[in-house]
């Protein structure tokens, strides 16, 4: 029996990619896609070629998250081309087949399985420094076919996504032991939503009564230290929102003898730009999680 033809073209296209990096995590609504996104972002700046495959069937939030929603895929001769936010930075999502964005994909493994292969297959990426494959949360068949596809042609590791608290922990601690088993090395742990980090300007204030209602004084309480102590103005609150006293992930990648990668602060204009398919690292705004996504790249 000669070689599985599939793969033979797979490898053919994973040919002209240099580095191959998974995001994954234990659960959903981490910040997974926002990471996956920031760091697609962050390496075409870099001026690397970059491709990110969403392969999140269920619910691609990659198209939002990079500003091309409502895009379609084009085909040439070459093969699916990419939707490209820069001609350095190019986008493939089941979100860009769906005809409708509040579609849902009710699909069982096999028919997930065949559009993963057809991504690898078909996708025309060219030559990439980076292609990103933005996973979706656990360890289920589409991530076996993922690092069966993806395997035999080299992967250069796992990132794993999750926020400080103990419920995320332990599924990280699964995904970990799932890359081991498969043999996929783990590049690291970002804890994301590590605390809640906002401009003073950006604060919301109120007043809480005794029936429990409040009452916006934002305008105020501003203007009270515009007036009094401006210099406050510039300062950054930042407050611990979830439980950490486990220690959080830094002390899980100590146990299971893998990189911790970083904090990334709940910020929300993070969550704005994430929203508005904008990079964070131009605006101005993300004083705290530009800065700390950064960093995390700068040490992979
Ligand atoms: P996942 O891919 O793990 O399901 P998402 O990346 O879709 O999670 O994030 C869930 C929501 O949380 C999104 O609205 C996203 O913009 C927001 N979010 C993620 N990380 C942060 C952060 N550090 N600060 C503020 N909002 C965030």
């Amino acid at each position: 029996k000669g070689p599985d033809p599939d793969m033979v073209t797979i490898a053919e296209r994973m040919a002209t990619i240099k580095h191959k990096i998974l995001v994954l995590s234990g659960k959903g609504g981490v910040g997974k896609s926002t990471f996956s996104a920031q760091l697609s972002f962050a390496l075409a700046e870099l001026d690397n070629q970059v491709g990110l495959l969403d392969i999140d069937i269920c619910g691609p939030s990659i198209p939002k998250m990079m500003g091309l929603e409502g895009q379609d895929i084009h085909q040439s001769n070459l093969g699916w081309s990419p939707v490209y936010v820069e001609s350095n930075l190019g986008v493939m999502s089941i979100g860009f087949m769906l005809p409708h964005p509040d579609e849902a994909v009710i699909w069982r493994g096999p028919r997930k399985n065949g559009l993963i292969k057809q991504f690898l297959k078909d996708v025309d990426w060219g030559e990439l420094d980076y292609l990103v494959v933005d996973a979706p949360p656990g360890t289920s068949d589409e991530h076996i076919s993922i690092v069966q596809f993806l395997q035999a042609t080299g992967i250069d590791g796992a990132i794993i996504v999750t926020t400080p608290q103990q419920v995320s922990l332990i599924d990280v601690r699964k995904e970990i032991s799932f890359c081991k088993k498969v043999g996929i090395q783990v590049l690291g742990v970002v804890e994301n939503m590590s605390g809640l980090s906002q401009p003073v300007s950006d604060m919301r204030f109120v007043k809480l009564n005794e029936t429990g209602d409040q009452s916006d004084v934002t305008e105020w309480a501003l203007s009270y230290i515009r007036s009094n102590a401006p210099e406050l103005l510039h300062l950054v609150s930042c407050s611990e929102v979830f439980d950490s006293s486990g220690g959080g992930a830094a002390k899980m990648c100590m146990e299971m003898g893998v990189p911790f990668l970083g904090k990334v602060p709940m910020d929300p204009n993070l969550c704005r730009a994430a929203e508005e398919g904008r990079s964070c690292f131009a605006d101005q705004k993300c004083a705290v999680s530009a800065p700390a996504l950064r960093k995390i790249i700068q040490n992979l």
